[in-house]
């Protein structure tokens, strides 16, 4: 299977150019930035610290959908709505693992995905997948009185908060609940506030470091306290993932479809 990375020069695209070349049944074919990267005609291999592949970093990503059967976008939201648009004209499946599109970008990814196989996920590693069931089960059981607070930290680079994951987890927990996760969720507080509502859902957002991914969510009732907890040690375990994803498309009609339905849950 030919898969191509959009962003392939960045800290995902590393990971994934890696991933692939480690699948069995998968190559890399093919790998952008945008025009003017200093990586620009590098070998892709020699990008991802392996030995070259013969294949060099281009900046014409419409030509990689032409050519590859799969493209794996950890990028940026205005490009992953540009890529999905390509997706749209190609019917290439896409794998999308970047966060913080807006409603316009997310209307553009879930049009494409009439047209081809797109799968995105706010997190492809197994263990938050699981962790978005659990929560979704303790939100089920316990009453309102215990309140959700949504904690995540990642590294200092990162550009948009709440992290993706987060808000899926949050979400998760308003489904358990069954309610409108808008309606509740509480991203920042700051000054004389007042108390907390009852049945809000909170988000805290920590940066520094080198974290690549910590998120617990916690049920904090009278008297007790459950959190669940997942930390990323590597971003291997994303990068996998998403290779998964890209080979699981290959059997795939056109639609939007999550992780979980790749990992079968
Ligand atoms: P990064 O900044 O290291 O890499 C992004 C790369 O995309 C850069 O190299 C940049 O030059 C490139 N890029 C930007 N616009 C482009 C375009 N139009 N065409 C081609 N390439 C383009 O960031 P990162 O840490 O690798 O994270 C990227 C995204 O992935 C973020 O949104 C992050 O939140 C998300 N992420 C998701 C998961 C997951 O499991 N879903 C895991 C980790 C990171």
């Amino acid at each position: 299977m030919k898969i191509g990375i959009v962003g392939a020069a960045g800290r995902m695209g590393r990971m994934l150019l890696a991933a692939v070349s480690a699948a069995d049944g998968a190559e890399i074919a093919g790998g952008v930035e945008p025009a003017g990267h200093p990586d620009m005609g590098k070998d892709l291999g020699s990008l991802a610290g392996l030995d070259p592949v013969g294949v060099v970093l281009t900046a014409d990503a419409r030509a990689l959908f032409d050519v590859v059967d799969a493209v794996i976008d950890f990028t940026m939201p205005i490009a992953t709505a540009a890529h999905a648009g390509m997706a749209h004209d190609s019917g290439t499946a896409l794998v999308i693992g970047t966060t913080g599109l807006d409603d316009l970008q997310q209307n553009t990814v879930s049009s494409a995905a009439h047209f081809a196989p797109i799968i995105q996920a706010a997190n492809y590693s197994v263990g938050v997948n699981v962790l978005e069931g659990l929560v979704e089960q303790a939100a089920r059981i316990l009453p309102e009185a215990y309140d959700i607070e949504v904690l995540e930290m990642h590294h200092h680079h990162k550009v948009d908060a709440p992290s993706g994951t987060a808000l899926a987890l949050g979400q998760a927990a308003a489904d358990g609940r069954a309610v409108n996760l808008d309606d509740v969720a509480d991203k920042v507080r700051d000054g004389i506030i007042g108390p907390r509502k009852v049945g809000d859902i909170g988000f805290a957002t920590l940066r520094g470091g080198d974290v690549v991914g910590d998120h617990t969510v916690m049920f904090a009732g009278p008297g007790e306290r459950l959190e669940l907890t997942h930390k990323a040690s590597s971003r291997e375990v994303f990068a996998n993932g998403a290779v998964r994803a890209a080979i699981w498309s290959a059997q795939q009609k056109p639609g939007l479809y999550s992780m979980k339905d790749v990992l079968g849950f």
